[in-house]
């Protein structure tokens, strides 16, 4: 019910609620604001208030024909009241939210009933706001405003998350495509390379040089597409036998070398004291070593040093990947282990998946992976797995 005997009108000390400009691209579809009220005389001023600001003003004067009404109109906003003819405004609260499926439409209560008690059943009911009467017009419009605001940022940022989500989407779709298309004919590379190879059918020493840089960069291509496709289907095999931590790094030697050579950066490798044993998956950890050596390359300068160092860690081992290139901003450290993130202003071309790979594969073989700084300059990449 509205209140009876004072005066709800606008205070003359408060500025009057200022027509709102409304933006060209919003200028097709008017703000609408719905209100129950069986009070006509607060009805009408806020009627007033709404259409000044440019907005639509829709009223109905009892909760039945505003909860019919709902199912078809779509406001910006709703106000109610509580104490109407047919029932209390919080039914057609509860019903907006539970039956009619308006989960994220803002409602403000505009009511007598001051007391803890309703309050507190308006905001249970799914209000966003609670506005008691006697009310300043101004204060009123302003709240509104406040709301519509919220929920336009709101809604942004719900579109952005779609656009994300389509986004990732889109470029998994690729990936998998690309990987499913490059699988094959690398296949074929492969068994050829393996035939000449077997069949000693290159012998001259330039040849053979070629020849073997050309299986690294196969080699190293499968490793990548292999990573790819456990990030698609959001799993990693795991296969334990025990470590041969020195065949390890003989491969990923033979791998990077002549990569390494081209860019003038050192590669080290710390292996761990003869007679360290443990049981790990040796080609899920050969994948996550390649991954983080080809990092460390590519972010190193020419002329920089990459130390991989690998030590015993309890019964497990630590593999530190070291280098003096770019480091990575504090903010980050988390962030670059998500599938596509790059650091914002790298200026080196990447897909920002070989961190994510790094990641699930480590998690898979119950390890961690994390990055610290290195002083002066550099990132050292640290993994640490427990033997299985
Ligand atoms: P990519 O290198 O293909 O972009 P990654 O997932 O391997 O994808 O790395 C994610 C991001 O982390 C990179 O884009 C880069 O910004 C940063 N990053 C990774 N390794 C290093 C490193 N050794 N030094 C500096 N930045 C790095």
């Amino acid at each position: 019910m509205g209140p009876q005997g004072y005066d709800m009108d606008m205070d003359p000390a408060v500025p009057k609620p200022q027509p709102q400009s409304v933006p060209a691209d919003q200028s097709q579809r008017k703000v609408g604001v719905f209100m129950l009220e069986d009070d006509p005389t607060i009805a009408s001023l806020v009627q007033d208030a709404v259409e000044m600001q440019g907005w639509q003003f829709i009223h109905r004067s009892t909760c039945a024909s505003a909860v019919e009404a709902l199912k078809s109109l779509k406001p910006d906003i709703v106000l109610l009241d509580v104490n109407l003819p047919d029932g209390e405004g919080f039914s057609v609260c509860e019903a907006l939210r539970r039956e009619l499926g308006l989960s994220t439409l803002p409602v403000i209560f505009l009511t007598s009933r001051g007391d803890p008690t309703s309050r507190l059943r308006g905001f249970s009911a799914g209000a966003q706001d609670y506005v008691t009467k006697p009310f300043l017009i101004q204060e009123l419009v302003a709240r509104i405003q406040a709301h519509l605001a919220i929920k336009d940022r709101e809604a942004a940022l719900s579109q952005e998350l779609l656009k994300t989500r389509l986004h990732d989407r889109v470029r998994q779709d690729i990936m998998d495509m690309v990987v499913h298309d490059l699988s094959a004919p690398l296949g074929t590379v492969k068994l050829t390379l393996d035939m000449i190879n077997s069949r000693g059918l290159v012998t001259d020493p330039a040849y053979v040089r070629y020849l073997k840089s050309a299986e690294n960069s196969l080699e190293y291509a499968l490793v990548m597409i292999a990573g790819l496709l456990d990030l698609g289907s959001g799993t990693v095999r795991v296969e334990t036998h025990p470590l041969d931590y020195p065949a390890l790094v003989q491969r990923l030697q033979k791998m990077f070398g002549p990569q390494f050579e081209i860019k003038k950066v050192s590669l080290v490798f710390e292996v761990p004291a003869a007679g360290f044993r443990m049981v790990s998956d040796q080609t899920l950890l050969f994948r996550v070593l390649a991954n983080l050596i080809s990092n460390a390359l590519k972010y190193s300068p020419a002329g920089g040093r990459v130390l991989a160092r690998a030590l015993q860690a309890g019964t497990g081992l630590r593999v530190e990947v070291v280098d003096g290139g770019l480091g990575i901003p504090a903010a980050e450290k988390e962030a670059i282990f998500k599938k596509y993130h790059r650091v914002a202003s790298g200026p080196i071309p990447g897909s920002g998946i070989g961190l994510a790979f790094c990641r699930m594969a480590c998690e898979a073989l119950n390890g961690r992976i994390w990055v610290e700084d290195v002083l002066p300059q550099g990132s050292r990449f640290v993994i640490e797995l427990p033997s299985l």
